[in-house]
């Protein structure tokens, strides 16, 4: 697993066109009143109920009734920003958000699982993957 110094490291330079998105957006969210909290190694911002959430490098937003299911796999897309870097808007970002309005404003029920595309089922597993890293270190 990604250490967090490399996490970081990465966030800051190959990921930074996503990081820097998401500092507006907590700027943003600062400003509508949002509160801020720690997440693992990201910033969350919680507003709204029952939308979601999305992921922008280090900084998190998520409704207020977001589990902690949610909050994992967002931490998993800001892994991928530091995989894809300069590419995860158009790989990840662009179409994970067209997908989330697609399924949200269709009138057909989706047919397939959220978690069919891999870029999805990519963030859980990364996001699981820093659950199983964090109780090993509590137990160790
Ligand atoms: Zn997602």
């Amino acid at each position: 697993m990604m250490t967090s110094f490399l996490f970081y490291l990465l966030s800051f330079t190959w990921g930074l066109p996503v990081t820097l998105a998401g500092g507006l957006c907590a700027i943003a969210a600062l400003i509508c009143g949002a509160k801020c909290e720690k997440a693992g190694r990201c910033l969350l911002f919680r507003r709204g109920k029952s939308w979601g959430g999305f992921s922008l490098g280090v900084f998190l937003f998520v409704c207020e009734d977001a589990d902690g299911s949610v909050l994992l796999h967002e931490e998993g897309h800001s892994v991928q920003n530091c995989i894809y870097g300069p590419l995860m808007p158009f790989i990840v970002s662009i179409p994970s958000a067209v997908r989330y309005w697609r399924r949200r404003l269709g009138k057909k029920k989706p047919r397939r699982p959220y978690g069919s595309a891999w870029f999805e089922a990519q963030a859980t597993r990364f996001g699981e993957r820093l659950r199983r890293g964090r109780e090993e270190n509590r137990r160790a």
